[in-house]
């Protein structure tokens, strides 16, 4: 429960593309002592409604975040990216210093094996295509539009892939099938698609977090193995790794480039 605040408005951005970033947006409407907007990197075609003010489109680097913060006269930055977002996370971290300003991390913790799973990890898709091998196999991907070319180096798999808007143009793949679908997914849903397509191994990211989670968790009563991407090196910053840890950093933010207290680096 968020204490109501006599302290003058504060001016927040917010990075976000993530499920958290909207939770976060949805628990601060209608809250008139914090001005909040939410950065979209507008890829999605047609992104899920965010309350308040949302802007979309890339800065321009960490200069150009670092200027539009200032020229906005924001109080305070908070990277709610996605964890596989790095090049934002690494702009987000060296804006906030150059603008002088109080600036936090959320990060979802990673996905964390269980008794039963049969999980392998990556650094990079090769990597992951490597550990698949060379003998054809049914695989179930779920890389993202952006990343997903790079499966284009093991043709001799079936694939099938998922996406929330439409991979065009399609991958030089001979044998690949195209699903369309926006999370949360259902572990019920998912143990009847990996059976449906018979699916022999999953590649995707470990993006952590419930909405995607429900393949793994399939995976596992199924038997399928799974290789996963680790994540990216992300800068060392204050971290937290839940939606209410933010909103209590924010509690404590003084306006006008006051510093909030420290979070943990690094969660
Ligand atoms: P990225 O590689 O780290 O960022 C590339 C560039 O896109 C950034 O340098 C920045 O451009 C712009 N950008 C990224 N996020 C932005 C934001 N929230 N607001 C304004 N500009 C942003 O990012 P990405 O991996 O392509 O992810 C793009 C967006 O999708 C992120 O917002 C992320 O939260 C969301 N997302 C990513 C994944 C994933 O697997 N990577 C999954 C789900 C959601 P400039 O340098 O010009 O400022």
């Amino acid at each position: 429960m968020i204490r109501p605040s006599a302290s003058a408005q504060r001016r927040i951005l917010l990075l976000g593309g993530t499920t958290e970033a909207r939770l976060i947006a949805e628990r601060l409407a209608g809250r008139g002592d914090i001005d909040l907007t939410v950065s979209l990197a507008g890829r999605t075609q047609n992104p899920l409604a965010v309350p308040g003010a949302v802007r979309s489109g890339g800065f321009g680097g960490a200069k150009g975040l670092a200027a539009y913060l200032a020229a906005e006269r924001f109080d305070a930055l908070v990277d709610a990216t996605h964890p596989f977002a790095a090049g934002i996370s690494a702009n987000a971290a060296e804006a906030a210093r150059l603008a002088g300003l109080p600036f936090l991390a959320l990060r979802r913790p990673a996905w964390q094996p269980q008794r039963g799973d049969r999980w392998r990890e990556a650094a990079d898709i090769p990597a992951a295509l490597a550990l698949i091998g060379a003998a054809p196999r049914r695989v179930f991907v779920t890389l993202g539009r952006n990343e997903v070319g790079a499966i284009e180096a093991a043709p001799q798999h079936a694939f099938l892939i998922r996406s929330i808007d439409p991979i065009v143009p399609r991958l030089k793949l001979s044998d690949a099938r195209y699903i369309e679908a926006r999370g949360p997914f259902e572990e019920a849903a998912e143990r009847a698609l990996l059976t449906e397509h018979r699916i022999e191994v999953i590649l995707a990211k470990n993006s952590g977090g419930a909405a995607s989670y429900g393949k793994l968790a399939a995976a596992r009563v199924l038997g399928i193995e799974a290789v996963l991407i680790a994540r990216p090196k992300l800068p060392d910053v204050p971290t937290v790794d839940r939606v209410d840890a933010v909103l209590e950093w924010m509690e404590h933010l003084g306006s006008g480039h006051q510093a909030a207290p420290p979070a943990r680096r690094g969660v």
